[in-house]
This record gives C-alpha cells, sequence and structure tokens, in this order.
C-alpha cells in the first residue's frame, strides 16, 4: 500500500497563482522520492500540504491508512497527527540549549529512557558527524553544523516518513556528497519514506528511489531517476536533468527517417512519429563519439572548443549552426579548429514532437543510415 497519495492536488494563491496544479501521486511506502523543478515551480507548497503546515484548496491527501486532508470529508489532521518527521531549509534549533540537548528534546518529551536516549544519541551524531560537538551551545556553530544538528533532531525520533525540504542548502560542496550518502545509507538501514525537496537535479539523481519531476505547479513525470534521465516524458524533463544539458538537434521525420542535424536514423519500427511537423533530437554528451575518420552515419563537424576536466575531455563542435557538447572520456584529443566525424551511440533514442512531448517509440534505436 502506498504510504503517501495526493488525488488531484491544487494549492492556489489569489486568482492567479496556482502553486500546485492538480497534482496526483502515490508515492510507494519505503521510498525515497524526490521533488525536484526549478525555483518557484511548487515543491515547498507540496510538501508543506504533506506535513499540514498548509492546505490544498482542492484534492485529496493520505497518509497510509488515514486521510489527512480532504475536502469533501471536511477533514484536515493538524500536523502533529500525521506521523512525520520534518527538516526545513530554515532550522530553529534552540541557541540557549547544547547540541545534545536539542537533539534529545524530542525523546525526553516522549518520555524515552535515558539509556535508549544515549544509545539514539550516539548512533545519530555519529552518522552526521557531530559527535564532537554534542556539548557546544547551537549559536556556537556554523551554517552546515547547525544543518547536521538539525536533521540529527529529526532522525533520532525515528519518523516512517521523513519530509526534507533542501536540507543540504548550507553545506559545502564536499559535506554535501558526504551527505548525500549519508542520507542514502539512513534510508536503507530504517527504511523510512522520504520526500525530499530540491532543485539539485544531482542530488536528485544520485538518492533517490522516484523522482517527480514538477514544471509550473504540474507533474511532468514520476519515475525512478534513471528511468527520467534516459527515457524522458518531454523535452522539459530531457532537459532539467544532466549535466551538461541535453543537445537538442532540431529537425523533422520524413519516409521513416528522423533528420536531424547532419543525422539520419531510422525510425524505429513501432515508433509513433506522431503529427507531422518539426522534431527534435535528444542527444546527452556521453551519446556521441568523436573519430578522425569517417564511418557510416556519421556526420563531419568543427570542434570549437576543448575543455578538459581531469577525467574527461569536453569538446563543443558545430554542426549545421547549432553548437553541440560531446563528452569523452579517451582519446582521440582534438584541437579547436579540427574537422572530425561524429558517430550517435544512442542508448535510448529521445525524439521530442512539436509539443515538446517525447513520441512514443519501442526499445530498439535502428541502424544509422
Ligand atoms: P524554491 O525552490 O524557490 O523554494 P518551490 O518550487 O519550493 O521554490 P514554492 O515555494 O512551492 O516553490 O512556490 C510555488 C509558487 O507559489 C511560487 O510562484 C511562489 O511565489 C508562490 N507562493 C508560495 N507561497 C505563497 C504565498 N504564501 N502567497 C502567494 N504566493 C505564494
Amino acid at each position: 500500500m502506498p504510504a503517501i497519495v495526493l488525488e488531484g492536488v491544487s494549492r492556489l494563491y489569489g486568482s492567479k497563482v496556482r502553486a500546485v496544479d492538480d497534482l496526483s501521486l502515490e508515492i510507494p511506502d519505503g521510498s525515497f522520492t524526490t521533488l525536484l523543478g526549478p525555483s518557484g515551480c511548487g515543491k515547498t507548497t507540496t510538501l508543506r500540504m504533506i506535513a499540514g503546515l498548509d492546505s490544498p484548496t482542492f484534492g485529496t491527501i493520505r497518509i497510509g491508512d488515514k486521510v489527512a486532508f480532504s475536502l469533501e470529508e471536511a477533514k484536515s489532521l493538524p500536523p502533529s497527527k500525521r506521523g512525520l518527521g520534518l527538516v526545513f531549509q530554515s532550522y530553529a534549533l534552540w541557541p540557549h540549549l547544547t547540541v545534545a540537548k536539542n537533539i534529545a528534546f524530542g525523546l525526553e518529551v516522549q518520555k524515552v529512557g535515558k539509556a535508549e536516549i544515549a544509545k539514539r544519541l550516539e548512533q545519530v551524531a555519529t552518522a552526521l558527524q557531530i559527535n564532537t560537538l554534542l556539548d557546544r551551545y547551537t549559536s556556537e556553530l556554523s551554517g552546515g553544523q547547525q544543518q547536521r544538528v538539525a536533521i540529527a533532531r529529526v532522525l533520532v525520533m525515528e519518523p516512517s516518513v521523513l519530509l526534507l525540504d533542501e536540507p543540504l542548502s548550507n553545506l559545502d560542496a564536499t559535506l554535501r556528497m558526504d551527505m548525500r550518502a549519508e542520507l542514502k545509507r539512513l534510508h536503507s538501514e530504517t527504511g523510512a519514506t522520504i520526500i525530499y525537496v530540491t532543485h539539485d537535479q544531482l542530488e536528485a539523481l544520485t538518492m533517490s528511489t522516484h523522482l517527480a519531476l514538477l514544471q509550473n505547479g504540474a507533474l511532468q513525470q514520476f519515475a525512478p531517476p534513471l528511468e527520467v534521465y534516459a527515457h524522458p516524458a518531454n523535452e522539459f524533463a530531457a532537459d532539467f536533468l544532466g549535466n551538461p544539458r541535453i543537445n537538442l538537434i532540431e529537425g523533422r521525420i520524413e519516409g521513416g527517417h528522423i533528420l536531424c542535424g547532419g543525422f539520419n536514423l531510422t525510425l524505429p519500427a513501432g515508433m509513433d512519429p506522431g503529427a507531422p511537423g518539426a522534431v527534435k533530437l535528444g542527444l546527452r554528451a556521453e551519446e556521441m563519439r568523436l573519430h578522425r575518420q569517417a564511418g557510416p552515419g556519421m556526420v563531419r563537424v568543427r570542434v570549437t572548443s576543448v575543455l578538459p576536466t581531469g577525467s574527461d575531455w569536453y569538446y563543443q563542435v558545430r554542426m549545421n549552426h547549432q553548437t553541440l557538447t560531446i563528452r569523452q572520456n579517451a582519446t582521440p584529443h582534438l584541437s579547436e579548429g579540427d574537422e572530425v566525424f561524429l558517430e550517435a551511440c544512442l542508448d535510448s533514442l529521445k525524439v521530442f514532437g512539436a509539443s515538446g512531448k517525447a513520441l512514443a517509440m519501442s526499445a530498439s534505436v535502428g541502424d544509422s543510415a
């Protein structure tokens, strides 16, 4: 049974702002579900409605077998009755209490035994690397340390559903990477359902089991992150995930062929070409190879930039007035101005119709012509 279900949930502010627009989502029990999207797309509003800190204008929210909000049933469970743990971007720690006291506070309120509190405190402080800070006052901590205390304070309660709103935003890059691994480990160890808000696609890709991608308050795709990456439902999803951004090459479908830039790919059997008109072929940087020698299906291009990163080489090339970014992790090492040959090595064909929606397709790619 899914842990959390949203049915036709909308949140309107005044007559103009539709912060969340008819959102239906079944968040599976035990999943690490990330609400991802650009600033202002409705992520925090959605989380606040699940938490009970805000109410939908329309729709129903269920948590486990409880109705948390229903307009028809005139029902709205207060946040304290929803059995959720919350960590928000702005974490209110008590400055006059030590770190240990801040973390243990909720357990003390629940009259948990001293030995149990000490055990859980030790576990959570070790996991979040704050054991050396336990006797300090929270006012004496850096922003990143305070953020970890805020997470510890919630984790120590062992909630079955954990809501996290950009909890890593104050951490430096190294610590953020460590914390991602830590959160992922905590998720698999506790089996808790985690709902995580971020605008950082890498964070979403690395940690989540499920991704709910939002734009302008509306759900664009709900699937495991690598499925969204490999099979984006639309141009927005293709473009939002991945760094560098996906190359979108303009063209058309004609006589069973996808003609985009210099590429001429056979339309796979079973793929619906959609309504006639312009299409875009989506090619990720790692789905192309550069060769010094021409070969079947390759397109002649000119190298315009060479961007080594240490492990990989990024090249920008010009093809029919479009600049494409290509990632290579092996030779040849090319120079600006080189005339070379570009091959599409597709893991999954991504073609978007004029509406921006991905064309429905079967698994096979077909041969390059
Ligand atoms: P961010 O990543 O910047 O935090 P978000 O995706 O979490 O953004 P929300 O905070 O959910 O977005 O806001 C969604 C939309 O609703 C935005 O256009 C925002 O300006 C608007 N909004 C949010 N709260 C209110 C409010 N109290 N009154 C009016 N408009 C609001």
